[in-house]
């Protein structure tokens, strides 16, 4: 088995929401914001390659967005999804497995593309794609809050290809996925968001998605506004980092502008961070 990071790129997202109730003097040194109070943070996906299978966890904000959705988010960096994989020697129609670890526009928005008719298709025509029942609910009837993070272009043409699969929640890892050694089910960021965690070269791996976005944001309070439940994320939060910093897990980070990857140490003042690392390291 061999795993890849697969950069689709970078974005802007207010810095003030992505650090919650933490001040702007002690957040801005980790993540420094632009003029508008804007953060960089990348997209970054995960690529798993097991003999003929080919996993893709996430799949970053898509192309088929218009000017002004993508001027709100200032996207920007060469990486894209397509290049990326055709890098690796992939393309997009390789891929026979796609998981969604949530369907917010910035983790699921390459699943569909737009043909030059305007149609909407899924972007990855041979693969299963991944959710679960109770998520994909909650995507589709979305609260107030949550509203604006799914785009039912991103979403509801998945369901009607009919590659839709849900995992079975008390199941956890479907048989179908023996690359993963685990499912972590989080709801404090949204409902049943699922954290993958996988054996690799004798470790333990943790794609965090939105559970710990960057290594800024270790500290427990430093948790996203975007977050439905702050406290259960806490929670949640302390459970995994502990466990993480127990079992020399390698933690791999979804927005982290710079660093791929994390391990974290236990201190006095709660679960810091250890190292950054590449996948490439291990
Ligand atoms: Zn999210």
């Amino acid at each position: 088995m061999k795993i890849h990071s697969i950069d689709t790129g970078l974005f802007k997202l207010d810095g003030g929401a992505m650090f919650g109730v933490v001040p702007k003097s002690m957040w801005q040194k980790l993540n420094p914001p632009d003029a508008n109070n804007m953060c960089t943070w990348a997209m970054r996906c995960l690529l798993v390659e097991d003999g003929n299978r080919l996993v893709l966890v996430d799949n970053g904000i898509g192309e088929k967005q218009d000017e002004k959705f993508r001027g709100h988010f200032y996207l920007h960096g060469d990486d894209t999804l397509e290049k990326s994989l055709r890098r690796l020697g992939f393309s997009s129609s390789d891929i026979t497995d796609f998981f969604l670890t949530h369907l917010h526009f910035d983790h699921c928005g390459g699943s569909v593309q737009r043909r030059p008719d305007g149609a909407l298709q899924t972007a990855f025509a041979n693969a299963t794609y991944w959710s679960n029942e109770a998520r994909w609910n909650w995507a589709t009837h979305p609260n107030a809050r949550e509203k604006a993070s799914f785009l039912r272009e991103n979403i509801l043409p998945i369901q009607e290809s009919g590659q839709l699969q849900f995992v079975n929640l008390a199941q956890g890892v479907p048989d179908a996925l023996p690359q993963f050694s685990d499912l972590i089910f989080a709801d404090g960021h949204t409902e049943k968001m699922m954290v993958p965690v996988l054996h690799y070269k004798g470790r333990t791996l943790a794609y965090m998605a939105d559970l710990l976005p960057s290594v800024a944001h270790l500290p427990l309070p430093y948790v996203m506004s975007y977050d439905v439940r702050p406290l259960v994320t806490l929670g949640e939060k302390e459970t995994v980092l502990r466990r993480a910093a127990q079992e020399n897990w390698v933690l791999l980070l979804e927005h982290d502008p710079t660093h791929e990857a994390c391990t974290v140490q236990l201190t006095d003042k709660g679960v810091r961070l250890d190292q950054t690392l590449r996948l490439s390291d291990l």
